[in-house]
């Protein structure tokens, strides 16, 4: 009889679980391994580019990454599928029958067998509860959604630009809710983009076209970074012509109109991008007994394993991480993904020799915002700047750049991924600077 392969399971090939699965089938192979990546997706975006597809300043299928030919490649399998159920007694995960477009049964519920579990399925946007969000607003939280953000955007345009052409005075108004690095990246690449598009044939179309607001709930943009960002941020997007206001809490949205709490009118909006903050999905509440923090993320130990369970392991936005004597949780953030995603690759090498796992330590490394063309600021930390140094300008772009680099590298390895980086180099001179399809 054939040994039993030890089997590790990652569901969530994203930030933190795409590196994880090719290092993973890179260490191991499949002789006496078996390790299996479950994505409801059957390709990976990289979510802090999602912002660049939704205003059309990046083709996505330059920069998508198929499962099924990165999994062939690097010794790991792929099942598409959502995960819908873990027992934890039988160690066995059940996933959600697959449904094509017209919600007929691909492939019917599976349960997939596993020794250890790693669970990085990223997080939802945070509604708050707020009246109207989800059913009036749009999210930035996959490529589809990011797709179809491009396309409403576009039709609006084409819209406003022969309104334009008939002599009329037509605006778009966009609304963008939540300060944070979404809301502020998404605000000075729809400025970049309105610029473009009147050398794309909409002749009559400039940015005084589109009025954009970004309404920030606290006192000031980028509440997790310095104050100093945040002023120079603020300066940089009103010299762009976007209306910033802070202190502007959302009450209610309904079609085409934001209510602010103590405002005397409704903004008028024909695009609300609702942005501002991040979540566990709640569907994980009925997956299975794990225990949970009040916004549905997973808590997990300074090892990275749940709370309930030493064989399963919890990291990316998904995860709720406090270490001990740390002010403040893991943030959710690309870096903070891809480190954990790190520690757990070594500590599933301790668990099956049998040794002590290694608690997580993060490497705060700084943080970029990026203002499309215009500017990038932020700040850099580590021991190479000697502590907390704030940067602009071109240093800033190459750090920020560098960050994705790294992702590229981290999924495709050195060879392919320094192909792949030299590769979008050239695209980015040879393809137009707009996708407007
Ligand atoms: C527009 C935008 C800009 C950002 N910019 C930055 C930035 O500049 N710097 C930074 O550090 N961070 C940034 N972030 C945050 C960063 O993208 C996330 O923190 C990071 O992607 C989290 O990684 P993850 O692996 O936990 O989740 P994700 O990257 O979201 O991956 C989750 C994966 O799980 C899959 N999945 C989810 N549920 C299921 C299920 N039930 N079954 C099967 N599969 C499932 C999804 O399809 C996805 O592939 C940004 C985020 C956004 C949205």
């Amino acid at each position: 009889m054939s040994e039993r392969k030890t089997q590790i399971v990652v569901v969530g090939g994203g930030a933190a679980g795409l590196g994880l699965v090719r290092k993973l089938g890179k260490r191991y192979g499949r002789d006496r391994h078996d390790i299996i990546l479950i994505d409801r997706n059957r390709t990976h975006v990289w979510k802090p580019l999602l912002h660049e597809v939704a205003a059309g300043s990046l083709d996505p299928n330059l920069d998508e990454v198929g499962y099924g030919g990165h999994a062939a490649r690097w010794g790991y399998r792929f099942f598409n599928a959502g995960l819908e159920r873990i027992d934890r007694e039988k160690r066995m995960v059940t996933t959600a029958p697959l449904l094509d477009e017209e919600g007929s049964v691909i492939i019917d519920r599976h349960e997939i067998r596993y020794d250890y579990l790693v669970l990085a399925m990223g997080g939802v946007s945070n509604d708050f509860g707020i009246e109207g969000v989800r059913e009036n607003a749009m999210f930035l939280e996959d490529r589809k959604q990011a797709d179809r953000f491009r396309q409403v955007l576009l039709n609006a345009c084409l819209r406003v630009n022969q309104a334009r052409a008939r002599g009329e005075t037509a605006k778009l108004p966009i609304c963008i809710v939540g300060g944070g690095a979404t809301g502020v990246e998404l605000s000075a690449e729809l400025v970049n983009s309105a610029k473009a598009l009147r050398s794309y044939g909409l002749e009559v179309f400039d940015d005084s076209a589109i009025e954009l607001t970004l309404l920030e709930a606290g006192p000031r943009l980028l509440p997790a970074l310095d104050e100093k960002i945040s002023d120079n941020v603020r300066s940089e997007l009103t010299s762009l012509g976007v209306d910033v206001r802070t202190e502007a809490m959302v009450s209610r949205i309904e079609p085409g109109r934001v209510h602010i709490k103590g405002a005397d009118a409704p903004l008028d909006a024909k695009m609300i991008l609702w942005a501002a903050g991040v979540r566990g999905d709640e569907a994980v509440k009925g997956m299975s007994d794990l225990e949970l923090n009040k916004l549905d993320q997973i808590v997990v130990k300074p090892t990275l394993q749940t709370t309930v369970d030493d064989r399963i392991f919890a990291i990316g936005d998904c995860a709720f991480c406090h270490l001990p004597g740390d002010a403040r949780p893991i943030p959710p953030r690309a870096q903070s993904a891809q480190q954990m995603a790190d520690c757990v690759y070594d500590n599933l090498e301790r668990a099956q020799r049998g040794q002590s796992l290694k608690d997580f330590v993060y490497n705060d490394r700084g943080s970029l915002v990026s203002l499309s063309r215009f500017a990038t600021i932020g700040s850099l930390m580590g021991n190479l700047v000697g502590g907390k140094m704030a940067i602009e300008g071109r240093i800033a772009r190459a750090a920020y750049m560098s960050l994705y680099r790294m992702h590229i590298l981290n999924v495709h390895g050195w060879f392919r991924g320094t192909a792949q980086i030299v590769v979008s180099k050239v695209n980015q001179v040879v393809r137009p600077a707009l996708k407007l399809h």
